[in-house]
């Protein structure tokens, strides 16, 4: 793309490459990254100029920055722009709502209403206009296309549509391909025993969802006397919201219950196209930070000064294609390392190889050790003994020490009979101990529940129950 290419970029609506094609764009997605790198750079300079021109936020938000925002020339001058928190986008919707002085088309042109539910706080309102949700389908259709979607595929989509943007998202990219969709939806009660019923008709042959929904879904499908196997006929699934899909433990058992491949994918609401993190269907775990769609830096989380290939640090995205609401060097709290690897795919793109495996808020400092719950969690579901769900209990004793519980379902074999009998449970109570306790580095206790003994969830999983104050 020369330096006078027009921004925002438009695409042909009809482009489908052939079945066969690994790529949607192959050029851009395997040029060398130093290629790449002018075209990305022209992208950003055309968007950030656009918002400081459009929103009177920026205006305001880069009035003090020594670079001129109107003409970002380099990557280092980009680092130079402050970063942009949700904690900002909450104060400036609650003084100019809905949307924040951050919208830079009319207010009449926006096409989509999309936000976050406002669990933690104030919702955050996100104005998507229709040219924007056009090159959002495009950009999800050519990453759904690496992901090893094609036309002939149906796409089940077992989220909930709501004002979460991750369901329709996964739709429109769907549909954008030319796969048939199926939006069935979730969170009504029952509709996961009519989901397991429809997937056993319909044979949608993809599914879009959370891991744990993946999970709770073969275990309703087997009460139900279904085999999720046999029965149903899915040759992948993509997912994102949780680490879980690169989790090795978590991504083996799904993909052995279905007999079916996993990509992970997922972003953030905020930076839709959130598909610009995602694997494809030759990447084991992991995802591809497709840069030329979200431009995303990998900075340290204290500093945040970018940190080089090879380092642990936060994710920091800056929309490329964005007219209405765009979110420039958005503060994600995500945590993963980043590096460049070899993927069969041959695209060359860095990459998280971890995926996201966790946020600097659900870290858990225990003991002035830093963990995550995704590592617990893949320690947990590589035990055969493991029985499906768990909990950490985080305490705090009268000597002011952390204690850190960990709640673990085990199967009904290796708990039956033995319920009344703590001595029975013991070796096994020791052993997940010491496993855990050799992988994280500090010393936990371990508590035995029967299956069943947490409540399954259908969308993102909380597990850890922090009760120091
Ligand atoms: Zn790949």
């Amino acid at each position: 793309m020369p330096a006078n290419t027009p921004w925002p970029p438009r695409y042909p609506r009809d482009f489908v490459p052939s079945e066969d094609s690994e790529y949607w764009d192959k050029e851009l997605e395997t040029m060398s990254p130093e290629q790449r790198d002018p075209i990305i750079l022209e992208k950003l300079r055309s968007q950030i100029a656009y918002a400081h021109r459009n929103s009177r936020f920026y205006q305001d938000f880069y009035r003090d920055v020594s670079v001129d925002p109107s003409d970002i020339r380099s990557f280092e001058e980009l680092a130079q722009l402050p970063i942009l928190t949700k904690e900002d986008i909450r104060q400036e919707q609650e003084k100019h709502p809905p949307y924040g002085r951050f919208l830079c088309i009319p207010e009449e042109q926006v096409f989509r209403v999309h936000g976050t539910s406002g669990t933690t706080g104030r919702p955050t309102v996100f104005g998507i206009g229709g040219d924007d949700w056009i090159r959002i389908a495009e950009a999800h259709a050519r990453i759904l296309w690496s992901a090893g979607l094609r036309p002939r595929d149906s796409v089940m989509v077992a989220s909930v549509f709501s004002l979460y943007v991750g369901s329709w998202g996964a739709l429109v990219g769907a549909e954008r391909l030319g796969a048939a969709c199926f939006p069935f939806g979730s969170g009504a009660p029952g509709q996961t025993e009519r989901a397991a019923e429809w997937a056993a008709m319909l044979k949608p042959t993809a599914l879009y969802a959370t891991p744990s929904y993946a999970m709770y879904l073969a275990e309703v499908a087997k009460s139900m006397g279904l085999d999720p196997r046999k029965d149903f006929d899915f040759r992948f699934m993509f997912f994102s919201g949780e680490p879980g899909a690169s989790v090795p433990a978590t991504r083996k058992q799904i993909e052995e219950t279905y007999d079916c491949y996993i990509v992970d994918m997922g972003s953030m609401a905020e930076m839709t196209p959130w598909m610009s993190n995602s694997g494809c269907r030759h990447l084991d775990r992991g995802m591809h930070l497709w840069l030329d769609l979200v431009y995303t830096e990998m900075v340290d989380p204290q500093s945040h000064i970018p940190i080089p290939l090879g380092s642990e640090g936060v994710p920091v995205y800056t929309h490329t294609e964005r007219t209405s609401q765009p979110m420039i060097r958005y503060w994600s709290g995500d945590v993963a390392r980043w590096d460049m690897v070899d993927c069969p795919c041959g695209r060359t793109y860095p990459t998280l190889p971890l995926g996201i495996y966790g946020r600097t808020d659900d870290m858990i400092i225990v003991r002035g050790q830093n963990i995550f719950p995704s590592r617990i969690e893949d320690i947990l579901r590589s035990m055969k003994e493991f029985g499906g769900e768990f909990r950490l209990v985080l305490e705090r004793d009268s000597g002011q020490m952390d204690r850190l519980t960990i709640q673990t379902e085990v199967e009904a074999s290796s708990y039956a009979n033995r319920e009344h009998d703590p001595a029975a449970l013991k070796p096994l109570r020791e052993q997940i101990a010491g496993e855990i306790r050799r992988a994280i580095g500090v010393g936990v206790a371990v508590e035995l529940k029967p299956p069943g003994e947490f409540e399954r969830t259908q969308f993102k999983a909380r597990r850890i129950i922090d009760l120091r104050t």
